[in-house]
C-alpha cells in the first residue's frame, strides 16, 4: 500500500490489527461457529485495543476517527480469517446514526458501550414482503400517550440474540395525512412482544440471522432516535457506512482466500514446476488480486467522502465499492478454491465454506442488481424499469 494513499498512522493501525487477527485466525472463528458460540474473546480484545470504537467520538470513549479507520479494522480482521460481522451493524450503522442524530441522552446511554464493546446493537430494516424495496416496509409505530407501539415483521436480521438492542426501521403513522415516514427505534432485546426465531442458514458463521416479530411492542418516547421528520436522512447516514463496511468485509475475505491459494500454488507440485507456474493458475489469481486492490481503492474513496461529510458523494461511491468488493470477493474465493483442487473442498483447508459466505456481500445489505439500478439511474441518468 503506497504511503501517499494511507497515512503512517493508518499503516500502523493496519499492522496492529493484522497482528491481533493473526493471534486468533480462521480456526478460532470456525471453532466458535461449530460450537454455537460467539467470538467474545476477539470482540473484547478488539474493543480493549480501541478498534471497535475507533469511529465513535472521543467524548463518548471512542477513538474519534471515522469509517476510514473502522473499515480498515474490519478488512484486516477479515484478511486474517476472523472478521467480526457485528462491526458492520453495531459501531458502523448504529454508532454512527446515534452519534450524528441521537439525543444527548441516547448518546450517553449507548455510545460508550458501543465504543468499548460492552454493548452491541443489531440493525433491522429488511422485511419479508419488502425485500430490496425498502420503501414498502410496513413495520409501523403508533403513538399512545408518551409511548410508541411498534408492530411488524423483519427477516434476516443478524445478531439479535447477542445484541442488547436492535435499531428497528419502521414508519410512523401520520395522523393527519395517513402517510408513512421511516423512523428508527431502539428496541431492547427482551422487550415484551419482541419475538425472534433463528433462520437455518447454510452459512458457517457465529452470527445468526433471525426472523423478528414485533407484536404491539411498547417503547418509551425516547426510543425514537433523533428526529421523527429526518428519518430518511438519518437512515442513509447509517446505510452508507454499512455499504463501506460490507466492502471491507468482502475485501478481507477475498484477501484471506487468495493468500491461502497463493501459498498453496507456490509449493504444490504435480509436474515439473509448482502449479503456480502454470499461467492458467497464476493469471486468475493475479486478476483476483487486481480486482481486490481496485475495490479497496473505491472503498477508501467512499470512506473518505463519508468522513468528510459528503453524504451524496459517499452514497454513489459506497454503492460502487460494495459492488466491486463483492464481485472481487466472489471471484477470489472461487479461484482460490479451484487452485487447491480437491483440497479446496476439504474441511481441513477451510476454503469451501467461503463459497457460501462470499455470496453474502453480493446480496446484502443491497443486492448487486439494486446497485446496478442505482448507477444506471443516478449516475448515468437512464430511465427506470420499476
Ligand atoms: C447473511 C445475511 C445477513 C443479513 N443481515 C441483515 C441485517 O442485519 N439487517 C437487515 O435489515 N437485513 C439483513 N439481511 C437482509 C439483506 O439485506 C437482504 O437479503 C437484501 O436486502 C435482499 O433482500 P431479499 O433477500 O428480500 O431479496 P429480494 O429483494 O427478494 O431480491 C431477490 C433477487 O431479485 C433481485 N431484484 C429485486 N428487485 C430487483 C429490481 N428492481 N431489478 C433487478 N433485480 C431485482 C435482487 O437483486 C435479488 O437478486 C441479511 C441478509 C443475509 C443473507
Amino acid at each position: 500500500m503506497s504511503s501517499t494513499l494511507e497515512s503512517k498512522e493508518h499503516q500502523a493501525l493496519r499492522a496492529a490489527v493484522a497482528a491481533l487477527g493473526q493471534k486468533y485466525g480462521r480456526e478460532y472463528l470456525a471453532r466458535t461457529a461449530r460450537e454455537g458460540g460467539h467470538p467474545d474473546e476477539l470482540w473484547a480484545d478488539a474493543a480493549r485495543l480501541g478498534y471497535l470504537g475507533v469511529s465513535i467520538p472521543e467524548e463518548y470513549g471512542g477513538g474519534g476517527g471515522g469509517i476510514t479507520e473502522l473499515s480498515l479494522v474490519l478488512e484486516e480482521l477479515g484478511a486474517a480469517g476472523c472478521p467480526l460481522l457485528m462491526m458492520v451493524v453495531s459501531p458502523a450503522i448504529c454508532g454512527t446514526v446515534i452519534a450524528r442524530f441521537g439525543t444527548d441522552a441516547q448518546k450517553r446511554t449507548w455510545l460508550p458501550g458501543l465504543a468499548d464493546g460492552t454493548r452491541t446493537m443489531a440493525f433491522g430494516i429488511t422485511e419479508p414482503d419488502a425485500g430490496s424495496n425498502s420503501h414498502r416496509i410496513t413495520t409501523t409505530a403508533r403513538r399512545d400517550g408518551d409511548e410508541w407501539v411498534l408492530t411488524g415483521r423483519k427477516v434476516f436480521i443478524s445478531g439479535v440474540d447477542i445484541a442488547d438492542a436492535t435499531l428497528i426501521v419502521g414508519r410512523t403513522e401520520d395522523a393527519k395525512t395517513g402517510s408513512l415516514k421511516p423512523c428508527l427505534f431502539i428496541v431492547p432485546r427482551d422487550a415484551p412482544g419482541f419475538g425472534r426465531s433463528v433462520i437455518d442458514m447454510e452459512l458457517q458463521a457465529a452470527e445468526k440471522q433471525f426472523e423478528l416479530t414485533l407484536d404491539e411492542v411498547r417503547l418509551p418516547a425516547d426510543a425514537l432516535v433523533g428526529d421523527e421528520d429526518a428519518g430518511l436522512l438519518q437512515l442513509f447516514a447509517g446505510l452508507n457506512p454499512e455499504r463501506i463496511m460490507t466492502a471491507a468485509f468482502a475485501i478481507g475475505m477475498g484477501r484471506y482466500a487468495l493468500a491461502k491459494a497463493v501459498d498453496y500454488a507456490r509449493t504444490r507440485q504435480v509436474w515439473k514446476q509448482p502449479i503456480g507456474a502454470h499461467q492458467a493458475i497464476a493469471h486468475p489469481l493475479a486478476a483476483a488480486h487486481i480486482d481486490l486492490e481496485l475495490a479497496r481503492l473505491m472503498m477508501q474513496k467512499a470512506a473518505q467522502l463519508y468522513d468528510a461529510g459528503d453524504d451524496m458523494g459517499a452514497g454513489e461511491a459506497a454503492n460502487m465499492a460494495k459492488y466491486a468488493a463483492a464481485e472481487a470477493c466472489v471471484k477470489a474465493v472461487d479461484q482460490s478454491v479451484h487452485t487447491l483442487g480437491g483440497n479446496g473442498l476439504t474441511r481441513e483447508y477451510g476454503l469451501a465454506s467461503l463459497i457460501t459466505a462470499s455470496r453474502v456481500a453480493r446480496i446484502a445489505p443491497v443486492s448487486r442488481e439494486m446497485i446496478l439500478n442505482f448507477v444506471s439511474h443516478q449516475s448515468l441518468g437512464l430511465p427506470k424499469s420499476y
